[in-house]
């Protein structure tokens, strides 16, 4: 790209502004995507300061001061808020930010160093066990500027990476950029990722330093065997877990959203997807492809041994006792349909019962609902409390020898409790009872071990466990699934077929009629792996952590109700905001770039008990950071000063 210079011979203001603009795109959402050297557009605090240092160095056309701005824009508040103070500039941000913008936050606020039970000051390890270390944002720091020309600035900006006008050397964006900048690809190369030589992939993972595929290779994986905790894996030391650089294996979460970084609350809908699983499924297409069992040729080898380590990770992840308890099917309402129809068409009868929670999504009643119609079953409901929490007496009170199956959520997708899943099946398994549990909410925020739960059957989705859309997996105890007759049926599932009889294989083929999403349930295995690296039980740990922070956050803004108040959650946190739709919270947090679902999220049981037809419903992930709720709950006092 040229430079044109203007008439005092410094380059002019479009292309200076263009350029940056250029090398901005290729950084992480941190940065800003897109400069303007007019003050009043620049609206990323990140952006605001560059363009006021740009146009101080040079004087490039525009003489005004910049006038000092709230980056992050916050008004002053009405009376009726105590606490809220003036306007805070750049220059006072850093010490009245996090009180500004959470004036009960009180007791854990230190006005000296700024850190406060936001957690949005200090380091970039948060520590679990001390909620009052957050982390490292920059954006509520206040750097000086140094004085650059315009020439040095882009010389050295593009050149060497050495130093940027908008942080002093050393400053901790500086050094954060340059980190950013040695890992972006700018040119576009290739990814090193061969899983079947063993090459790792590498640094173009940030959290994955190891080979992700190992798992997939035939001779004995070099990462078999617990590496959580070790020194190799960068972002977990301890009890500390950075989201942020989780964050940065997400290469969607760099997306900008009307002009502001993603902020993916919609976990709860589907999660995103690692790089990992991004390149592992590019992978089998470019190496693999092929159709699986039924050929004597390498391709087939291959994909058959990358679809079977796929399913002995499922395995592996849901401590089943085999792998021929691990049906691959396209999600959760697919397992379950396949209860319905397999097991439940063939073994129910007319007079026999069916539990089901008050808390279900509809992907575990309408099969069931479907079923009692049909066969003349009775279909109960266990009730829930104002909290939505199970009642377990009255749960007790429904059971009765009639009752043939329970099927139940471990975590709701509409408000987030999470059931005494054990105690539940233990109870229905004492009267008689199969058991199913519908995991789809809960295998990507906590430990599911199926020999511990003991259920009959277990369903969960890829796509909500940072895998793939259209796989999921269904477990079931192996006698039980031997038992069941096909649910589909075709090639693959068959052992003989003559026009007189057919001989079906056992589990799992026999439920895996026709060709199926080989792709997939391998991406899936490469989110099994990734989250197994992180590890499940400080994935939970530190999502509760976080949904603690912005619980408490949440309820401190005046007209909100949240709906959904278990003593035991998981990740959602769903609200109505008085004097707002649910829809025009959505729209405005959409914004700010921040993504919720608003709506009935398939479960109108249960928000009808709760008294509501929809709810806003934020739901959080471990890629989550206390940042990003900070942007979440800035956006609800801002509906609230203009409307309450
Ligand atoms: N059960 C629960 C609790 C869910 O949250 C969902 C998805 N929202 C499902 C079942 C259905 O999952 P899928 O659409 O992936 O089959």
């Amino acid at each position: 790209m040229s430079t044109n210079t203007n008439n005092n011979g410094l380059p002019n203001i479009d292309d200076l502004q263009n350029l940056a603009n250029e090398l901005f795109r290729t950084l992480p959402n941190e940065f800003p995507k897109e400069i303007s050297l007019s003050p009043d557009k620049s609206e990323h605090p990140r952006a605001t300061k560059i363009a006021e240092t740009i146009l101080q160095a040079g004087n490039l056309g525009n003489t005004a001061p910049i006038p000092a701005q709230d980056p992050l824009n916050i008004q002053p508040n009405p009376n009726s808020f105590s606490g809220f103070g003036a306007t805070p500039t750049i220059a006072n941000y850093s010490n009245t930010g996090a009180s500004a913008l959470y004036p009960n936050a009180g007791a854990g606020f230190d006005p000296q160093s700024g850190v406060t039970t936001s957690g949005v000051q200090e380091d970039y390890n948060l520590n679990i066990n001390n909620p009052h270390t957050g982390f490292h944002d920059s954006n509520l720091k206040n750097g000086a500027s140094p004085q650059l020309t315009e020439d040095s600035f882009f010389s050295q900006l593009l050149l060497n990476n050495q130093y940027l006008p908008f942080q002093t050397e050393n400053s901790s964006f500086e050094i954060e950029l340059q980190a950013a900048l040695a890992t972006v690809d700018t040119q576009f190369k290739k990814r090193d990722i061969s899983p079947l030589n063993g090459n790792g992939p590498g640094n173009n993972y940030y959290f994955l330093d190891q080979n992700p595929f190992a798992f997939d290779k035939k001779s004995p994986s070099p990462i078999v065997g617990n590496t959580f905790g070790s020194k190799e894996i960068g972002a977990i030391t301890g009890t500390n877990f950075n989201a942020e650089l989780i964050k940065k294996d997400f290469p969607i979460l760099r997306e900008t959203v009307n002009g502001k970084p993603l902020v993916w609350f919609d976990n709860a809908a589907t999660t995103q997807k690692p790089q990992s699983v991004i390149d592992r499924i590019a992978y089998f297409y470019e190496h693999e492809n092929s159709n699986i069992h039924r050929a004597a040729h390498e391709l087939a080898a291959r994909a058959s041994d990358a679809y079977e380590a796929a399913r002995e990770k499922v395995k592996t992840f849901l401590n089943a006792g085999s792998v021929n308890e691990i049906v691959f099917v396209r999600g959760a309402t697919e397992g379950i349909n396949l209860v319905a129809q397999s097991w439940g068409d063939h073994n129910l009868v007319a007079g026999d019962e069916i539990i089901v929670s008050n808390l279900e999504h509809h992907a575990n009643i309408v099969p069931w609902k479907r079923l009692a119609d049909k066969k003349g079953l009775k279909l109960r409901v266990i009730p829930v409390d104002d909290d939505g929490q199970i009642l377990l007496d009255e749960y007790a009170k429904l059971l009765n020898p009639k009752t043939r199956l329970v099927a139940f959520t471990q975590v709701s997708n509409a408000l987030g409790t999470v059931t005494p899943a054990k105690k539940i099946v233990e109870m229905a398994h004492s009267a008689g009872a199969k058991v199913l549990i519908d995991g789809a909410q809960s295998v990507s925020h906590m430990k599911v071990d199926v020999q511990d739960l003991n259920p009959d059957w277990l369903v969960f989705s890829g796509h909500k466990l940072f895998g793939p859309t259209g796989i999921g997996a269904l477990y079931g105890k192996e006698d039980l699934l031997n038992e069941m007759e096909p649910y589909q049926a075709g090639g693959n599932m068959i052992q003989d077929v003559t026009f007189e009889e057919i001989k079906y294989h056992k589990a799992p083929n026999r439920f895996e009629a026709g060709t199926g999403n080989i792709a997939d349930a391998i991406g899936l295995g490469a989110a099994i792996d990734y989250v197994t690296k992180l590890g499940i039980e400080a994935i939970g740990q530190y999502e509760h952590y976080l949904l603690e922070y912005a619980t408490k956050l949440l309820k401190e803004i005046p007209g909100v109700r949240l709906i959904g108040t278990a003593k035991d959650k998981a990740s959602v946190l769903s609200f109505n905001l008085q004097g707002y739709s649910n829809d025009q919270v959505g729209q405005a947090l959409n914004k700010e770039g921040v993504a919720v679902r608003t709506g009935h999220h398939c479960a109108q049981p249960i928000l009808r008990r709760m008294g509501v037809e929809t709810t806003v419903r934020p739901s959080l992930a471990f890629y989550n950071t206390t940042q990003d709720v900070d942007t979440f709950i800035k956006t609800l006092w801002e509906l609230k000063k203009v409307r309450f």
